[in-house]
């Protein structure tokens, strides 16, 4: 089989090439026990163990599983006590779900610029802000910005990646979320991580997301006096044992993600109207992200790879300012909750209506790496690259 029929046959991304049945001890574990709640009884859940190796691995002192990145985050919101309308301002380019977490919970979302690596842009935010979404986008790490008091790192794609101190992704910031969708490092199709080394905000992190309650486990919920209200994010053992399964190959994949990574770099063509987009050490190498000239020759190289059946894609979609969610200002409420709080809030931060952060997006293409191959045949992916967009 070709590699271009190998590679577009099925592509799956990162830890989904991991999940095999004879691996799945934790799952077998949790189906075997007959108990999927995970404060069934007062030993320790696989949520728990979860929990316990995330905070360990990652360096972290508080550890949340929830159902998906966009509960974590909304979590993270709500947890630092805001008043309705606030504004947090967010990436200007990230998925939409983040926007979607911030009006969810009663907040305005503010798009803010993005700088070449489409890291929110922190020189540009006003001195009082108090609430900043920074999401580390295709793996790449972002920098915090300094002196804002609730910077919540949505590290939805970047699972493993360290700042340049060696501190992971997710857990330098006020709080962080990680995703285990389908399409992310590791995934349990969907699944949700908040992370705090504040632990203050992680005791109304776990009651929140209990119902509001005080519960032991092994024991029905109680509500103390004067408790506030919550939902129900609480996770499920079957998932908590996907992810803990996953979480024994997060290295093997950041260094397939690495390998494939520096082969691609070293084979792509001399090109002057191509560029690679550089990453720092730390980044989680999912894709290799590449810059060309012009709009028009962008969108060649996608119709010759898709051609080809090279697995690839642009970052288009996420472009906040003119996304539907945000441009639309509906709401599901009849008075256009929380909308209808924004009052003189800025609408967007940026330097130039965003027509610089539109031109970095409409240049970029994205094409994926597969930790799981074999050296010999991510050799070969990056020979077909190469091939591909030499004839561009
Ligand atoms: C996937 C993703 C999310 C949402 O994660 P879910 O687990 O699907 O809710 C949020 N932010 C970014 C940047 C993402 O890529």
């Amino acid at each position: 089989m070709t590699i271009e029929k190998r590679l577009g046959q099925r592509f799956l991304p990162y830890g989904a090439n991991y999940l095999r049945w004879p691996d799945m001890s934790e799952l077998r574990q949790a189906v075997e026990s007959g108990v999927l709640f995970r404060y069934q009884t007062e030993s320790d859940s696989m949520a728990t163990r979860l929990e316990r190796q995330v905070a360990e691995q990652l360096g972290v002192g508080h550890v949340l599983a929830v159902h998906n990145c966009t509960e974590a985050l909304r979590l993270a919101l709500v947890s630092t006590r805001p008043r309705t309308g606030d504004p947090v301002y967010i990436p200007a380019v990230t998925f939409v779900a983040v926007a979607g977490a911030v009006l969810s919970t009663g907040l305005v979302p503010v798009p803010v610029d993005v700088d070449e690596s489409f890291a929110l842009d922190g020189s540009l935010l006003p001195p009082d802000a108090r609430r900043v979404v920074v999401a580390h986008m295709e793996g790449s790490v972002a920098p915090l910005p300094e002196g804002v008091p609730h910077v919540i790192e949505d590290a939805a794609q970047a699972l493993g990646a360290a700042f340049p101190d060696g501190r992971r992704t997710g857990t330098r910031g006020w709080a962080g979320a990680f995703s285990f969708h389908h399409n992310k490092i590791l995934t349990s199709g969907e699944g949700g991580l908040l992370v705090t080394d504040d632990a203050a905000a992680y005791a109304v992190m776990r009651c929140y997301h209990d119902h509001g309650s005080a519960r032991v486990p092994g024991r029905y919920p109680t509500w103390k006096e004067g408790a506030y209200y919550g939902e129900n994010l609480v996770t499920s053992e079957e998932v908590a044992a996907v992810q803990l399964q996953q979480f024994r190959h997060l290295d093997e994949v950041l260094a397939g993600l690495e390998s494939h990574y520096a082969i691609t770099a070293q084979e792509l063509p001399e090109r002057r109207d191509l560029a690679l987009l550089p990453r720092s050490a730390g980044d989680a190498k999912t894709s290799v992200r590449l810059r060309l000239e012009s709009r028009e020759l962008r969108d060649a190289a996608v119709a010759l790879l898709s051609a080809r059946g090279i697995p690839h894609w642009t970052l288009d979609k996420y472009f906040l300012p003119e996304h539907p969610v945000l441009t639309s200002r509906n709401s599901l409420y009849a008075d256009g909750f929380p909308w209808n709080l924004a009052g003189d809030l800025p609408q967007a931060v940026s330097r130039d209506g965003f027509a610089r952060t539109r031109s970095l997006l409409d240049r970029t293409l994205c094409v994926p790496l597969s930790p799981e191959l074999p050296e010999a045949e991510q050799r070969l992916a990056a020979k077909t690259l190469r091939q591909t967009l030499e004839v561009l």
